[in-house]
């Protein structure tokens, strides 16, 4: 089963892939409803992502719409080993 990842060196938390999943999955461009999550420390610059277990069994998502969303190629998926 493919999984979701993210090069964190090209993402510019534009947060695109958040707009994505929530109206993929609930209609709504609502982030608050995202199954993926973009983390910006102002501080530091530094920016994580993290995804909700079972953002890949999305039933209207099989084929990771936030990856089609990504400006930068940053997200993309990888086989689960
Ligand atoms: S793979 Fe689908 S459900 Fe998971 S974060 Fe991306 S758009 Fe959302
Ligand atoms: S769409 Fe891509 S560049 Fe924008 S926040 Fe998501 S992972 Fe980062």
């Amino acid at each position: 089963m493919p999984r979701l990842n993210y090069h964190h060196n090209l993402c510019t938390a534009c947060r695109s892939c958040e707009l994505a999943c929530a109206f993929i999955n609930f209609q709504e461009f609502n982030p608050a409803k995202a199954k993926i999550k973009i983390y910006l420390d102002r501080s530091s610059g530094s920016i994580s992502l993290c995804t909700e277990e079972n953002c890949i069994y999305t039933p209207d998502c099989r084929e990771f719409t936030c990856t089609n969303y990504c400006p930068s190629g940053a997200l993309y998926t990888t086989k689960e080993v």
